[in-house]
């Protein structure tokens, strides 16, 4: 597995906001690999879609149909996030079943290749919401749940992150992920919004993990799909 490594870092991003546009030039730099969860029908071509503004001077939009191609380059990984960022679990199963293929079609007509991933909006599912996207083909899932774990998991339709990027132990567990000999595959996985960076602050922050992480030749940076499947 993972190129005969034992060691691999995978992260993952939702909404598909202009700001991914910097963390995938950050990502590139330090050579790492995403996967970026989108929500289909909110990237419209004439203009950004739906923007909010945080603090009345940061601006949070999707990214513009046009800039979607340019922007994900360098091996990442787009997956599902429901096409609407509907609440999953609130939804009738019919319903659910065409958030999950609209968003897959939408996806493939976008990238030209067919996401088999999905992260849950909201973080928001049941094991009824499992069970749609196990019978429509959605081949992991991930949650918002802190595992703070490197450790594989049995339920990739139930996959909790070791953490999210804003969490205070993210440094402790990079250094553990880095610092512990290998017996068995450690997968450390984070998660996050590239807004909250700008909102939050903590884009040098990131830089420094990435930085900290990056040109080991002990570990495989890998997409999610590439992690888990
Ligand atoms: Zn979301």
């Amino acid at each position: 597995m993972w190129n005969g490594k034992m060691k691999a870092v995978t992260f993952s991003y939702d909404d598909g906001v202009e700001q991914d546009k910097r963390l995938v030039a950050l990502f590139n730099r330090y050579g790492m690999k995403a996967t970026f969860n989108l929500n289909g029908s909110r990237h419209i071509s004439n203009g950004p879609g739906y923007p909010w503004t945080f603090n009345g001077n940061i601006t949070v939009a999707r990214m513009p149909i046009e800039d979607l191609a340019g922007t994900y380059v360098g091996g990442h990984e787009i997956a599902m996030h429901a096409y609407t960022h509907a609440d999953l679990d609130k939804l009738s199963d019919e319903v659910c079943k065409y958030e999950i293929l609209a968003d897959r079609a939408r996806l493939t007509d976008f990238f030209g290749k067919v996401p088999v991933g999905l992260a849950y909006p909201c973080g928001r599912y049941s094991d009824r919401v499992v069970n749609v996207l196990r019978e429509n083909g959605v081949k992991y899932a991930r949650t918002v749940i802190s595992s703070h774990s490197f450790d594989l998991q049995d339920d990739l339709l139930r996959f909790n992150p070791t953490c999210c990027d804003s969490d205070e132990r993210l440094f402790e567990l990079a250094e553990e992920f880095i610092n512990t000999e290998a017996t068995k595959p450690m997968l450390f996985y984070v998660w996050g919004h590239s807004y909250a960076l700008d909102l939050e602050g903590r884009w040098e922050r990131m830089e420094r993990l990435c930085e900290y992480l990056s040109g080991r030749d002990d570990i495989y940076y890998c997409t999610n799909a590439e992690a888990l499947l």
